[in-house]
């Protein structure tokens, strides 16, 4: 088996390797072999340099492009890493990782790249600047507005990683920072460290990231937080001891460093009282508390330590338990055929998981699967499968008499380690999953829908995520232990606090909120979005502020439209014959529009009243220039509501005016959100919405059409 030594692991800073000789370095050992395999320096690390660096040239550099434009660089990383998997499995094989574990943490980390490139560009703004809600008129005219805006922070996020997901860690921090325009520097954690090394190399090397807006710190890096300040923040991943050693740094406490972490977490699965032996949920809870012991042998922040279930369940769900372990698990070097749990990452983890369990021991536990002085399940055949110095351990399951004993509750053990203890109410099963103090997840396990809620709504306030197994889940589930990109990720109290995975969420985190006022062209000018009130360039009905010299907007390309064009029309009365041809036609014949009498006793109706769609589909009508053109499509509405109900004999008029213009990165067109609103006769609005359509940055398709 191939153990090269990788030598001393490079830090990345202000645009240089830097390969510190590492004479009384720290050593980081094969987990498998217990062989040498890199060294990492304990000298000081130039951080006020990387620090300087990222809030200069990484600021600049990625403020040149627009969120778009960072977004879709993630999903070009994200397929250059792709192809290069196979060398950082190699890699990842020697912290004791199988190749399950590995795509966990590289494929996971990359596709975590590729969904906040999607999301990104799906979600956000082709700008610097995001529109945070709806604007208020601060005064009575309207020429005074208020609205809130996010721009990027002004420094440096800086990432501490725990040892057990390199990769997947690492980017889930880097991806909303890089979207938001934040440089990031990264410290991983030092005995996985030349893991997350390779990678960063790889995303230097694909030339594709700005430069300065991604620096490696390997080592101890232990002044970080004295060269941050308020225009900085620092996301910590790892235990609670150090979180909170970190967050009581004066440059947090005084100095307004904005301070995140995903600490240690005694995530629990609930069992419900319905889920007995023979059903779905007892066979999908068992199999999700064996994968989530086995996977980066249990060395997961997500992992179920505790198992709470029915007192009558205990004994059963122990022996499903074990059985699933003595089938499933064949321990040993990842690289060798057939190895399904490899070792801890370090002999220090062995040590550190093995003084966890005496202590849970000692407090009352006691062991029901394994044993802790040697493997209790199967051993990958091959010699030196599990070497004399590998840190391997057996998966072990812990029985406590005593639910309440606290030790179950706060002790964690960060490994392939386990407790089972029983409830006798659905209440107390809430109390005992809520004296983990706060936690990243728990899976509740039923098919009983008042039983799901009672515990669901009992236990949420303490966790970050809560994932309901069944039946109809038990196949399609992304699992207890596996955060989502998507998602929240994160928990109350001791998880740390922090949601630094979760969707758009986490890039707006790396982002300050603003309140500001102005007028409505100052705030379309700042945002990008036409605010009601703000000028406006209208082809169409003059009476209704069109001007005849005006061209018609669906005349424009992106490239010649321009926030503020629109078109005014004029009025079109409805008629009742109008009303009932469109209930006949459509088959829409709800009496507020075919029954006078009916009508008329509707609180909200005069009598007899046109249908909103039918209002909708004559202001696409009267607001739509028919030619071929660069408008390719209308792809919705958005946020419609009517007012003011139209009867017959009433007219109605449209204005459309260019709100948000998002031109595709990738493509050769864009978005146009166009402001609608529809006016009675009497000038009361009748409606309001936003039409979707996309339209081509270039009108060249239609150029030469009809001449
Ligand atoms: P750790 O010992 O707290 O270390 C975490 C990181 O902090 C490492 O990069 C470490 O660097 C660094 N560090 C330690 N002291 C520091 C200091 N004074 N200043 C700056 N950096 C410092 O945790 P770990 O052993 O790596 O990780 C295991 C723990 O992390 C478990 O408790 C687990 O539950 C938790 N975890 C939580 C999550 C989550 O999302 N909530 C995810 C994964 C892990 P060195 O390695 O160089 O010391």
């Amino acid at each position: 088996m191939s153990t090269a030594q990788i030598g001393v692991v490079p830090s990345f800073i202000a645009g240089q390797w830097q390969n510190h000789e590492a004479h009384d370095g720290t050593q980081v050992l094969d987990a498998n072999t217990g062989e040498l395999l890199a060294t990492v320096t304990s000298e000081r690390l130039d951080v006020a340099a990387a620090v300087h660096h990222g809030r200069t040239v990484g600021q600049r550099s990625l403020s040149a492009l627009t969120l778009h434009e960072r977004a879709l660089k993630l999903k070009e990383l994200a397929m250059y890493l792709n192809e290069r998997r196979p060398e950082l499995y190699e890699l990842s094989y020697r912290t004791g990782a199988t190749k399950i574990d590995s795509m966990v943490d590289i494929d996971g980390g990359i596709g975590v790249l590729f969904t906040f490139s999607s999301k990104g560009r799906r979600e956000l703004p082709n700008a610097n600047v995001i529109l945070d809600g709806p604007s208020e008129q601060l005064s009575k005219d309207g020429s005074f507005l208020g609205t809130h805006v996010f721009t990027p922070l002004a420094g440096v996020a800086v990432q501490v990683n725990a040892f057990n997901f390199p990769v997947w860690g690492m980017l889930e921090k880097f991806a909303p920072a890089f979207i938001a325009g934040v440089p990031s520097i990264v410290k991983p954690a030092t005995p996985t460290g030349y893991v997350a090394e390779a990678v960063v190399r790889l995303m230097l090397d694909s030339g594709i990231l700005p430069e300065g807006s991604l620096q490696l710190l390997s080592g101890s890096a232990r002044d970080i937080l004295d060269h941050l300040d308020y225009r900085d923040m620092l996301a910590f991943t790892g235990s609670a001891a150090t979180a909170n050693r970190l967050k009581s740094h004066p440059n947090v406490v005084e100095g307004g460093v904005r301070f995140t972490s995903e600490t240690d977490s005694l995530n629990a699965a609930i069992l419900g009282p319905d889920a007995v032996e023979g059903t779905a949920e007892f066979d999908a809870f068992v199999k999700a508390v064996v994968t989530e012991m086995t996977v980066k042998a249990g060395q997961k922040c997500t992992a179920i330590r505790r198992s709470i279930v029915p007192q009558a369940l205990v004994e059963p769900v122990i022996a499903a338990v074990s059985e699933r372990l003595e089938q499933r698990v064949v321990l040993g070097d990842p690289r060798v055929e057939g190895v399904t749990m490899g070792a801890l990452a370090s002999l220090d983890q062995l040590r550190d998981v093995r003084a966890a369990v005496e202590d849970m021991l000692a407090a009352g536990g006691e062991i029901a699967y394994g044993r802790l002085d040697a493997p209790a399940v199967r051993v990958a055949p091959e010699k030196d499968a599990v070497a004399e110095r590998g840190a391997f351990m057996s998966p072990l399951v812990l029985r406590w008499d005593d639910p309440q004993n606290p030790v179950v509750h706060s002790r964690e053990a960060f490994g392939p380690v386990s407790s089972v203890i029983g409830y006798d109410s659905l209440e107390q099963a809430v109390e005992l999953a809520a004296m983990g103090s706060g936690s990243l997840v728990a899976t509740v396990c039923t098919n009983d829908a008042e039983v799901m809620r009672e515990l669901t709504v009992g236990i949420a306030a303490h966790h970050g995520r809560v994932h309901i197994l069944n039946r109809e889940t038990a196949r399609s589930s992304t699992g207890h232990g596996s955060p989502v990109p998507h998602l929240v990720h994160g928990g109350p109290g001791r998880a740390g606090g922090g949601e630094e995975l979760g969707g758009i969420r986490s890039v707006k985190h790396h982002m300050q909120r603003t309140a500001v006022q102005g007028s409505p062209n100052m705030l379309t000018s700042l945002t990008g979005v036409w605010h009601t009130g703000a000028d406006q360039r209208l082809a169409g009905c003059e009476r209704f502020g069109g001007q005849s010299q005006n061209v018609h907007p669906f005349r424009k390309s992106l490239a010649e439209l321009s926030i503020g064009d629109g078109f005014a029309s004029d009025l079109r009365e409805v008629t009742l014959q109008d009303i009932s041809d469109f209930a006949t036609s459509t088959g829409d014949t709800f009496y507020a529009h075919t029954q006078q009498e009916a009508a008329a006793a509707n609180p909200f109706f005069p009598g007899i009243v046109a249908h909103g769609y039918l209002l909708v589909s004559w202001a696409a009508g009267l607001f739509v220039e028919p030619a071929p053109g660069p408008v390719l499509a209308n792809y919705g509405l958005e946020n419609l509501r009517f007012i003011t109900p139209v009867a017959a004999g009433d007219s109605i008029r449209v204005t459309l005016t260019a709100k948000k213009i998002t031109p595709r990165v990738t493509d050769e067109y864009g978005e146009v959100a166009w402001d609608a609103i529809l006016h009675n006769q009497n000038d009361e609005i009748v409606a309001t919405y936003d039409v979707l359509t996309l339209v081509e940055k270039k009108d060249e398709t239609y150029a030469n059409f009809g001449q």
